[in-house]
């Protein structure tokens, strides 16, 4: 094996939204099912320092790694494919690299010289890159936000054309992802959008090696040499990525094309010691094609209209459902509606539900009614974070008796305030409160529900939140009913609820589904789509007292 690491940089053209970061993440699955040690980084041209604040309308789901960064959407896929644990640098944006520059140029670093975009800046992108290649990395893999020809992107592209100057043309391979659209009335695929967007590409100094072509179609031999003459690569170097049933076929889709073989050469691996073992990805596949036992699960959200926002908790439902062989069908409810939609009976055909994590008071009463609804109906219902906090407040209020109880983040006068901000000592605290982000362990309470998914009583999940179960309120909620299954390694902090004798009512204020994997399901996934998929099934035996039930 090679000791220097490769590096392989993915830009895109033509347009966004053509799905740059699953070919790189089913790249990256690819190498490693070569044997090859992959990471993965996102660099983004946008100006917010990172995507913890942007609106999810706008920009998806913010993911969290391990360490707490708050990331780009698109390393959820990078950590679903290669099974690797990323972290808080391998996303940079514009306005992170723009603000450690002018950290730099305050303290002095520069030595009085004029600052500049290079090389100050394009050295700064290049110092973020080259740091991924550590020793136990053989290939980085950098995908490149946005599109080329954008304003933004300029700099990023200066900066990955260097870095195949400094640190050896051997070790670097351009990757270009474009469109090849099809048009209807006169039946042709068209390369030109392709041409087009190459020429911008090196009019910043980057040949591409590889150019992969996104299509709903095959692209035609004849095509791909048409692309290969005009484009000045190698025929085999031409990709076709027809649109594929579902994201995980997509690594054999390019495998298929020789995608990986190819690059593998280019990079200087020999082919015949990493020859490509895609038995278990095979199988995951074969897994997903087979999934067809149908249940139906609501998500309760606020941010509905744009799946996205919600991407990695439907990935996580999605790997429950190929493990138990199920067809998930997600049902978007709009929380604000939810008491309409209880009016009129309207979440009756559920088999299961998810009230996920958000922030603000929008909705926030049908998401209460609606955690209220599976606890009294007996459907199965996972809370993530801001879920499991409607879920105290509905058993508050039903069980408990504290008819007004809120969380003070919607309510901050309220006299109940069960979910409160927390200071460092986990006190609560009036005003503030950090966000508790990334990796937090738990201990499990031995015989509990969640005990039994997880298999363990010692556990850690990625946490983005500031507020918490109000200690002082966790033995009225228990005296209740609720039992607190999972706390803090110190005790003091509620990290799982769950309802004894109610088939699935769990609460976690963690976001477990950041950790599920296509073919290692989240264990609390796992069994929401269980028990769902009784429910479903018909054989969900009658296990609720109903006479404790408000
Ligand atoms: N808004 C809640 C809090 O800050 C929940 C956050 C979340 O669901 N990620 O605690």
């Amino acid at each position: 094996m090679t000791s220097e690491p490769k590096f392989i940089f993915f830009t895109g053209g033509v347009s966004s939204s053509l799905g740059k970061g699953l070919t790189a993440s089913s790249l990256g699955r690819l190498l490693k099912c070569r044997g090859l040690r992959v990471t993965m980084c996102k660099l983004d041209p946008y100006i917010n320092v990172d995507p913890g604040t942007m609106n999810p309308f706008e920009h998806g789901e913010v993911f969290v790694t391990e360490d707490g960064g708050e990331t780009d959407l698109d390393l959820g896929h990078y950590e679903r494919f290669i099974d690797e644990n990323l972290h808080v640098n391998s996303n940079a944006t514009t306005g992170k690299i723009y603000s450690s520059v002018i950290a730099k140029e305050r303290r002095g670093d520069y030595l009085g010289k004029t600052v500049q975009v290079i090389p100050h800046v394009t050295d700064e992108i290049k110092e973020r890159v080259r740091r991924l290649g550590t020793v136990d990395v053989d290939v980085v893999i950098v995908e490149i936000g946005g599109t080329v020809g954008d304003i933004e992107i300029v700099p990023f592209l200066e900066a990955i054309r260097q870095f195949r100057r400094d640190v050896g043309r051997e070790r670097v391979c351009y990757v270009h992802l474009t469109l090849v659209p099809f048009l209807g009335p006169s039946g042709e695929q068209k390369t030109k959008p392709t041409q087009h967007s190459v020429t911008e590409l090196r009019s910043r100094g980057i040949q591409p090696d590889v150019i992969v072509c996104r299509s709903d179609r095959l692209i035609s031999e004849d095509l791909k040499r048409k692309i290969s003459l005009l484009c000045d690569v190698p025929m085999e170097a031409v990709v076709s990525a027809i649109d594929a049933e579902t994201i995980y076929e997509i690594p054999l889709v390019l495998h298929e094309e020789g995608l990986d073989g190819y690059i593998l050469r280019l990079l200087g691996f020999d082919e015949a010691t990493h020859p490509a073992d895609l038995s278990g990805w095979e199988r995951l596949v074969a897994q997903v094609q087979s999934a067809n036992r149908p249940v139906r699960i609501g998500i309760i959200g606020k941010y509905v209209d744009l799946p996205d926002a919600y991407l990695s908790v439907v990935e996580a439902l999605r790997h429950a459902g190929f493990y138990h062989g199920a067809r998930i069908e997600i049902d978007w409810i709009q929380a604000a509606e939810v008491p309409d939609l209880l009016r009129n009976d309207g979440l009756r055909d559920l088999d299961g539900l998810v009230i996920p994590g958000g922030f603000g008071e929008r909705g926030i009463e049908g998401k209460i009614a609606a955690a209220g609804f599976a606890r009294t109906h007996e459907v199965p219902a996972l809370g993530l974070c801001l879920g499991l906090q409607v879920m105290v407040i509905d058993a508050a209020r039903h069980l408990a008796g504290l008819t007004d109880a809120n969380s003070r983040e919607f309510a901050p006068t309220t006299r109940h305030p069960v979910i409160d901000l927390m200071d460092d000592q986990n006190d609560v605290v009036e005003k503030g409160g950090t966000m508790r982000l990334g990796a937090y362990g738990a201990r499990l309470v031995p015989g509990s529900q969640v005990a039994a998914a997880y298999g363990t009583e010692v556990v850690t999940e990625r946490h983005r939140h500031r507020y918490e179960v109000n200690p002082s309120y966790r033995s009225r909620l228990e005296q209740a009913g609720v039992l607190c299954s999972g706390m803090s390694p110190d005790g003091r902090l509620v990290e799982f609820i769950e309802l004894p004798g109610h088939p699935f009512w769990v609460g976690t204020q963690a976001h477990p589904e950041f950790k599920s994997r296509p073919d290692q399901p989240h264990p609390l996934f796992r069994e929401l789509v269980a028990a769902a998929l009784r429910r479903a099934e018909g054989r969900e035996p009658r296990l609720i007292d109903v006479s404790t039930v408000a």
